[in-house]
């Protein structure tokens, strides 16, 4: 909910979405307050990059700090504003303690200067590739996971040296907002990191501020509209976007504990998780019993805020609400059948647990992402055709397979996602080093790990003469003789027949 208040300036409140109680309220930023940051931001770029590996590790390892000191209040906010149960809302912080924990200390070395061979060509040339900070880098978050997944831009982009301007959500401002002061009380010096609040067109702006990146974290439909604010100035963006993540049930598979797991994928975050589990396909000679094990777990669990027994949260965002009941009802009146819950499920804001079968593949509960505690569960003759019809989606985020064989890891390697977890789902995503982001409509680059570095900096080649050679090519002083020597060179070196 928008207003205008005496003086003029436009706030709007953050809301409980179990309660409807305000959280809290923030200013709506304008186009004019966004190219204003993102100028200080640029200002500030220069102190920071300026700092060095070493004095950037210890302010961003205080930044840490700061938020685990805080983790108690840092997680009451994020309780308040998405309505996920407390210890979730500290898990996610735990994670994004340390995704920061790992970029503060890992920048230096991966992008840090290093020598390349020169190769024969130039063996008297010394090559050197470093990677500098791209400058101001904005990031635009989601919801659901609103300090873990902003964090894998944030984090990476200060431990490369750039500054950052945040747009968190519109449903979890606060979140954001205590992020920006817990920074700014360990690193008082500049605005290396600040953030804004407001809804879309606060986004917008910032695509069009003059930063050197945009980090995109949300839905396709809006990733295209960011990247097409982007083009206008060449301003390169990573997408992370949805998915539709399938989780495959081999017949060798422990099934007591691919059921488990296959419910916290599907289910923990009331089933809101970019990397959730939304498709399983199990092979027909486990299936049913399978089945009997995922379905009694799943009718254990409820939905609920603070009541004793509630497994996860409402749905955050009010009008997902409507695409989840959608899904449901199209399962169902394609031929699908509900095993757990049904459209009774959906007691707004909450939704119980709904596990689907026999639905066909081309219903919107398997070919859109539905974002919420539903599941559809389907038979399969083979790994390979689960394989096939994992792989027979525009998302391509993540997966997951359940088998005891050592093939696994084949299997793994077949499916079309950035990342796949072996016998517990989402693993992916406790492991720093290890890159994350997605294929086709879930978007592209990578945050976390290496490659997540690399994302936010601009490789940087240098070479050094080191000494004259006979034979020297970047000038015009080649003669006949030298090309000639040159050709019987390459024939020698590069003419034979490969076996
Ligand atoms: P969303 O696309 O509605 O909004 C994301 C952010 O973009 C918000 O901050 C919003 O204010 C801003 N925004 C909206 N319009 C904009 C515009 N025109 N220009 C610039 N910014 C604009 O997404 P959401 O509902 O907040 O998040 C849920 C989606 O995010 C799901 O699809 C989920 O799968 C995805 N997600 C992906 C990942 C990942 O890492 N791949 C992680 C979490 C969530």
């Amino acid at each position: 909910m928008s207003v205008t208040t005496e003086t003029g300036s436009t706030t709007f409140t953050s809301l409980n979405p179990a309660t409807g109680a305000v959280v809290g309220e923030y200013p709506v930023h304008d186009e004019k307050a966004v190219f204003a940051a993102v100028e200080r931001a640029k200002a500030a770029a220069e102190w920071w990059a300026g700092l060095g590996w070493k004095g950037r590790r210890v302010r961003l390892l205080n930044f840490k700090s700061a938020i685990a000191r805080n983790l108690n209040e840092v997680a009451r906010v994020i309780h308040e504003e998405t309505g996920k149960p407390v210890g979730d809302a500290v898990f996610e912080t735990v994670g994004a303690i340390n995704l920061l924990d790992w970029a503060a200390r890992n920048a230096g070395k991966v992008l840090g200067p290093r020598s390349v061979f020169p190769g024969l060509l130039a063996i008297n040339q010394k090559a050197v590739l470093e990677y500098h900070p791209l400058g101001v880098v904005g990031v635009i978050g989601p919801w659901n996971y609103p300090i873990y997944t902003p964090m894998g831009s944030i984090a990476f982009s200060l431990a490369a040296g750039n500054t950052v301007v945040f747009k968190p959500s519109e449903y979890t401002p606060g979140v954001g907002v205590l992020l920006g002061e817990l920074m700014a009380e360990v690193v008082p010096e500049h605005p290396v990191f600040q953030v804004l609040t407001g809804y879309g067109e606060t986004g917008g702006a910032l695509c069009r501020a003059g930063v050197n990146k945009v980090a995109f974290t949300g839905s396709g439909p809006t990733a295209k509209k960011v990247m097409a604010a982007c083009a206008e100035t060449l301003t390169p963006i990573v997408a992370e976007c949805g998915g539709k993540d399938a989780f495959i049930v081999a017949a060798d598979a422990d099934l007591e504990a691919a059921a488990a797991s296959a419910l916290w994928g599907a289910m923990s975050n009331a089933g809101q998780t970019c990397t959730g589990v939304e498709r399983i396909y199990v092979v027909e000679s486990v299936y049913d019993e399978f089945l009997g094990k995922l379905t009694e777990r799943a009718r254990k669990l409820k939905a609920g805020y603070e009541e004793e027994g509630a497994s996860f949260g409402p749905i955050t965002m009010p009008r997902q609400l409507d695409i989840i009941e959608r899904h449901i009802n199209d399962a169902l009146a394609s031929g699908g059948r509900a095993v757990v819950g049904g459209p009774e499920s959906v007691r707004r804001p909450f939704v119980d647990p709904v596990v689907l079968v026999d639905v066909p593949e081309t219903s919107s509960a398997i070919c859109e992402e539905t974002f919420g505690p539903t599941v559809t569960v389907s038979k399969v003759k083979s790994v390979d055709e689960a394989v096939e019809r994992a792989n027979a989606t525009e998302y391509g985020l993540a997966a997951t397979v359940f088998s005891r064989s050592r093939s696994a890891i084949e299997v793994a390697r077949k499916l079309r996602s950035g990342m796949t977890s072996i016998n517990a789902a989402i693993a992916f995503a406790l492991i720093p080093g290890l890159p994350f982001g997605g294929t086709g409509e879930s978007g592209f680059g990578r945050i976390h790990g290496a490659d997540g570095l690399r994302e936010f900096a601009r490789a940087k080649a240098i070479t050094r003469q080191r000494f004259k050679t006979p034979l020297d090519t970047t000038t015009f002083t080649r003669t006949e003789k030298e090309v000639e020597q040159i050709v019987n060179l390459m024939k020698k070196l590069h003419g034979k027949t490969y076996r």
